[in-house]
């Protein structure tokens, strides 16, 4: 795409009128929790994917949900408002068993 920069998608004011040099960064560059699912828990409600405030969470499918990590800026909004306790925030470089 010409004019954004493949990591950082970064703008110049030709593409971006509302300012020159804006930034649009990965949130979750910023992110130092993850939120990990159990699937086995997750009734599939969709209540995360409505609190979250970056849109990181999506159908996967009908009743399943994905968590996008590049986006997910580690807030943890999505585990307190899970209603089943199906979302765990674990720290960045940990696995959810450790
Ligand atoms: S809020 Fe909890 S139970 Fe509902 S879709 Fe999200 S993870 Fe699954
Ligand atoms: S931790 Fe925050 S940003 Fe990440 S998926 Fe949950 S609600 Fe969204």
């Amino acid at each position: 795409m010409r004019g954004v920069d493949s990591v950082n998608y970064r703008f110049t004011g030709d593409e971006a009128p509302v300012g020159r040099d804006l930034y649009i960064t990965n949130t979750g560059d910023w992110r130092i929790k993850y939120p990990v699912m159990d699937e086995e828990a997750c009734v599939g409600c969709g209540i995360c994917a409505l609190y979250c405030p970056t849109a990181s969470i999506m159908p996967k499918t009908r009743r399943k949900y994905r968590i996008d990590l590049q986006y997910c800026k580690g807030c943890g909004i999505c585990a307190v408002e899970c209603p089943q306790a199906a979302l765990t925030m674990v720290d960045e470089g940990e696995t959810a068993s450790e």
